[in-house]
């Protein structure tokens, strides 16, 4: 039987015959490519769990494998390495070594969604592929990602004060991730903005920059969300069976 998916197995795993023929039939080669069995030992059988405990990843379980995510994703056409199909399966089977040798792409998703519209099943493959990559920052097995600095500066930004500060979030984001505030584009915007908007509204901006107002009574509002994210936090680092709350 052809192997199919044979970039998902190790090599090493692999056995080939070069010359092999069985019954006076040549099965030399590609048909006599087998695969070594293997005892799995390690199994993490809390992972689907962990995994659903997380946004974006609660509907994992839904997933009958028929492939129309991988078909249809962006990344998977230009890396075939990028799989969420197989990822689903590793991730339900609790094999989480396997998982772990794709750390380092999972968190290439453009979030384009077009899994999600292919998937006759709901899974929401795109929130199962941000809350793995999520899982795995938490779990300590890839640093941080720049769009997990974005998105906690943005938050950090809205509970201090109930307002989107633009100029702020970026700083932090730039700040955290080691690059430096003066990029090109970033100029050249600043530079089109000075050009373009009344002076009026640039002393504003400049005045909000510094001064940080805030949406009106928001100090008890920003104190419930702030309550709410902290209570979810500690949820999923229970579920992780992580020390520290949110893992952060
Ligand atoms: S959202 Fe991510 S996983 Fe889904 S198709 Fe786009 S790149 Fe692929
Ligand atoms: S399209 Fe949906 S059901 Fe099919 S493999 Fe992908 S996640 Fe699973």
């Amino acid at each position: 039987m052809p192997i199919h998916e044979k970039s998902l197995i190790r090599p090493e795993n692999l056995i080939t015959n070069d010359s092999l023929v069985i019954d006076g039939v040549d099965v030399s080669g590609h048909w006599s490519t087998f695969i070594k069995s293997r005892t799995i030992t390690d199994y993490n059988e809390a992972m689907e769990d962990e995994i659903s405990a997380l946004p974006g990843g609660e509907n994992i379980h839904r997933c009958w494998q028929c492939g129309s995510c991988t078909n249809a994703c962006t990344v998977n056409a230009v890396n075939p390495d990028f799989n969420p199909r197989y990822w689903i399966y590793l991730i339900r089977q609790g094999l989480e070594e396997e998982l772990l040798r794709d750390k380092d792409i999972i968190w290439q998703c453009v979030s384009c969604n077009k899994c999600t519209y292919a998937c006759p099943r709901d899974v929401v493959p795109e929130g199962v592929m941000k809350a793995t990559a999520h899982w795995l920052e938490l779990k300590g097995h890839t640093p941080k990602s720049p769009s997990t600095h974005f998105d906690e500066g943005f938050t950090e930004s809205i509970l201090a004060t109930g307002k989107i500060e633009e100029g702020r979030v970026l700083r932090t984001f730039f700040q955290r991730t080691g690059q430096p505030l003066n990029q090109p584009w970033l100029v050249a915007l600043v530079g089109g903005l000075v050009k373009r908007f009344p002076l009026g509204y640039l002393i504003r901006m400049g005045w909000s920059t510094v001064f940080r107002p805030r949406t009106s009574n928001w100090s008890r509002t920003g104190r419930a969300i702030e309550e709410y994210v902290s209570e979810r936090r500690a949820e999923q680092a229970k579920a992780l069976g992580l020390d520290t709350e949110g893992g952060h």
